[in-house]
């Protein structure tokens, strides 16, 4: 039996705030790789004579997923190579699971970790992760969860699963992975897993994590933060959708203006850069909606400075997922009418019009953008 396994890599030139090239990889099928050494491809899904032979060799082929634009690659090597079967897995993989049935007969979908296809049972020191020989800034992640202990806001899909514990994040093999910036891979981090931040190596490493705005995560970081050796190392991603209580409480987000507020200001007196995902498209939008996010803003004590991005990006709404042209669709955007369309635009502009903005479009999703903070 022949078998291969394919880790997707991104590269951009240079981020914002710095001018290094950045790659990433899209790590999150295998937890260690024991099994083969990986076949390295960058994400414009080009394969060279040589990997168009290897390809046509192998029985089975094993690819890690991490954006869903990777997929029309997936398709198209299906469709070449009819007599090889590609395990597809990763972080978008549940996505694709939901359109198993619409997918080539070669194309098999898992949920679960690449070792388990092989009864490969992991234990602590075990995870490890192997980068291409590429000299630029690194980016990869290690999995916490792919669910979110909140799971109630209207306009998200994330379910409401188990978490790593504490216990079971395996601090001592991050340690000894490549130097570089760790992205927690986590919906969102719990209150007590923010405490694991001091135990966290900082030698040769940053981390960026994704937290919510309540009043519990700020306890959680004012205890924490002062035992962090170099906050500074830390990029949070903090989801502000539309900063008003009242909308707030329509999308059952769970925080409130004022704890997001509180969070974002105490992040910065400890140097710690973020990224503030905001979205436009909300039918709901009245008046007093918009005069409250104008004073969201002016309640940051400093939003212009560069370790504060902004991202702003339409809302969606979730559609049968389907595959048309070698595409697979999952999502739809709003379409507001009435006073709702013009208070959308102003929010829009408000948004826009801080200095580290970038609007987030299908080219570019959250994951890509905050990389550019590194
Ligand atoms: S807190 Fe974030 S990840 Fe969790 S349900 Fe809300 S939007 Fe989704």
């Amino acid at each position: 039996m022949n078998r291969l396994f394919v880790q997707f890599y991104t590269l951009r030139d240079r981020g914002i705030l710095t001018d290094k090239p950045i790659t990433y990889c899209c790590n999150g099928f295998s937890r260690m790789w024991d099994i083969t050494e990986p076949l390295w491809l960058e994400d414009n899904g080009v394969l060279s004579v040589e990997q168009k032979e290897l390809f046509s060799k192998q029985d089975e082929i094993y690819v890690s997923l991490w954006y869903a634009y990777l997929v029309r690659y997936i398709l198209s090597w299906a469709d070449i190579y009819r007599r090889t079967k590609f395990i597809v897995g990763g972080p978008m993989a549940s996505l694709l699971y939901m359109i198993k049935e619409s997918l080539p007969a070669n194309i098999e979908v898992s949920c679960e970790d690449l070792e388990s296809f092989f009864d490969i049972e992991l234990r602590p020191n075990m995870w490890r992760v192997e980068l291409p020989n590429i000299t630029d800034l690194q980016l990869y992640s290690y999995g916490i969860s792919d669910s979110c202990y909140w799971g109630k806001c209207t306009f998200c899909y994330q379910e409401t699963r188990g978490s790593k514990s504490n216990n079971e994040i395996d601090l001592d093999s991050i340690a000894r992975s490549p130097a570089g910036t760790v992205c927690l891979a986590h919906p969102s981090l719990t209150n007590s897993q923010i405490k694991i931040f001091p135990e966290l190596d900082f030698s040769n490493k940053k981390y960026m994590f994704y937290v919510r705005g309540d009043v519990e995560t700020y306890d959680s970081f004012i205890k924490t933060l002062p035992k962090v050796p170099y906050p500074e190392k830390l990029i949070a991603r903090i989801g502000i959708e539309f900063p008003s209580n009242r909308m707030y409480r329509i999308m059952k987000k769970g925080v409130t203006v004022q704890s997001q507020t509180k969070l974002i200001n105490l992040l910065d007196e400890y140097g710690i850069r973020k990224v503030l995902f905001y979205i436009v498209g909300w039918q709901e939008l009245v008046k007093d909606d918009m005069t409250e996010a104008r004073k969201f803003f002016e309640s940051l004590i400093d939003i212009e400075n560069k370790r504060t991005l902004h991202s702003i990006c339409k809302l969606c709404y979730q559609i049968p997922p389907r595959i048309s042209d070698g595409q697979a669709f999952f999502y739809a955007y709003t379409n507001p009418d009435g006073e709702a369309k013009k208070l959308n635009n102003d929010y829009y502009n408000l948004v826009t019009s801080r200095k580290n903005t970038q609007i987030n479009d299908k080219s570019m999703t959250n994951s890509e953008w905050s990389m550019r903070l590194l």
